[in-house]
């Protein structure tokens, strides 16, 4: 008897009519022979309302508040799932988080997996039932509720596959798979059928918020491939595995996009060793992620150090640069929070030319002026206004023709 992990983000039990509709897609894999793990997101939005609701309270919710406020809303939909499945006659029990053994360390609102321990999950399949994970949270040493970061559903579902000896991971959501790019950003985007760990870890990274990056890291590590598949229809869906079929003819495999950046430029600091050190440990400290980071050639034994951070962190992250900016003898800081980043993602880009000067023709050609780059060996990105992502997009996915396979 196989055993599935499946997961349904948000929008697939966003009413009582689709919570049904979801449990009859988990009687249907139960029908076909299979034991099934299902994990589950918050209804539709409720995730944003519960955080809408939290700043209406105060504008610096106390963390640990915050995680048990948010876990709350995949207990209402793995509880109403569990029931839905009930009413068709199969017998179900939904689990917390901690019931189901998902152990973090205490980063609230970005909490890591240390390990899972799912001995309950295991006795109640073993009961024959089907089993329903609230997604999205675990619990930490001193027992208590952590979430694993927005979208965080998804890793729970790895997680579980991974340490239930799962061969597969299901995650069912609004689109048919993964594609090109974003299909809401860019209608002409192709369906992939197949991509490598490496090429969606990017995407992912980079925005594409289809899957949680660490949901991809965690597959990658033991090498569970991830379907991903609509919840509405029964198309076949992109999988996430090992071996990608590469696209010889295109490079290029897809585009992200992300706006929710925030860029810090610290202006005219000392050009002396320990500055750059003395800025980013304690952000590190405050478990604030900085990504790009770019430090200007030095004039007059001063420099400008630009990085970026995601918009939530913006907030704490000036609370922690601004003032070991000014004891380093820096002139300024500056936060703009009208920036998004593009960026192109493909494993045959690397030790090929010419991709970044296509990129940023492109990008010219649209009017569109580039503020910051970075580059990995597999992905070229570029920090513009964020007002002209969209357009961004479009022509990127144009000018590396994306729409043919
Ligand atoms: P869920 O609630 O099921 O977890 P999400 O909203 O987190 O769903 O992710 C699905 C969304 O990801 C899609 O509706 C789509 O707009 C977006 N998305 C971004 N990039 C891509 C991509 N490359 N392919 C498919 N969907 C993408
Ligand atoms: N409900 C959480 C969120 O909205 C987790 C998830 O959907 O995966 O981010
Ligand atoms: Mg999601």
């Amino acid at each position: 008897m196989a055993l599935l992990v499946q997961k349904y983000g948000g929008s697939s039990v966003a009413d009582a009519e689709k919570i049904k509709n979801v449990a009859r897609r988990i009687a249907r894999a139960k029908d076909e022979g299979n034991q099934v793990v299902v994990v589950v997101s918050a209804m539709g939005d409720t995730t944003d309302e519960l955080i809408n609701l939290a700043r209406q309270i105060t504008e610096r919710p106390t963390e640990r508040e915050l995680d048990l406020l948010l876990s709350t809303g995949e207990l209402v939909s793995s509880t109403l799932l569990a029931m839905a499945v009930e009413t068709l006659g199969y017998k179900a029990v939904s689990l917390t988080g901690i019931q189901a053994g998902i152990h973090t360390d205490s980063n609230f609102s970005r909490a890591r997996i240390l390990r899972v321990a799912p001995r309950r999950v295991v006795s109640e399949l073993k009961k024959d039932r089907i089993v329903i994970v609230a997604g999205f949270q675990g619990v930490n040493q001193d027992m208590d509720i952590t979430t694993l970061g927005r979208g965080g559903s998804d890793t729970t579902a790895v997680a579980l596959a991974a340490s239930l000896g799962a061969e597969s991971c299901q995650i069912y959501t609004d689109v048919e798979g993964v594609y090109t790019a974003d299909p809401r950003l860019a209608p002409q985007a192709r369906k992939l059928t197949r991509i490598g760990y490496e090429e969606m870890l990017e995407l992912a990274t980079y925005g594409a918020r289809i899957m949680h990056p660490r949901a991809v890291e965690l597959g990658q590590f033991y090498n569970i491939p991830i379907l991903v598949a609509s919840s509405f229809g029964d198309s076949p869906g992109t999988t996430i595995c090992k071996e990608a079929s590469m696209e010889v003819r295109n490079r290029v495999s897809g585009i992200a996009h992300d706006t929710n950046i925030a860029q810090i430029t610290v202006i005219a600091t000392p050009h002396s060793p320990g500055t750059a050190a003395a800025l980013f440990e304690p952000l590190a400290r405050a478990n604030i992620s900085v990504d790009t980071i770019v430090q200007n050639a030095s004039v007059e034994a001063t420099t400008d150090l630009t990085f970026t951070v995601s918009r939530n962190d913006l907030v704490k992250a000036m609370s922690i640069v601004e003032p070991v900016a000014k004891s380093a003898g820096a002139k300024k800081c500056v936060a703009d929070c009208t920036l998004g980043q593009v960026s192109i993602i493909g494993s045959g880009m690397q030790n090929t030319p010419g991709y970044a000067a296509r990129m940023f023709r492109t990008l010219s050609e649209q009017g569109i002026n580039i503020r910051l780059i970075t580059t990995s060996e597999i992905r070229i990105t570029c920090i513009i206004s964020e007002e002209r992502i969209k357009d961004a997009v479009q022509a990127l996915h144009r000018a590396f023709e994306l729409e043919f396979a």
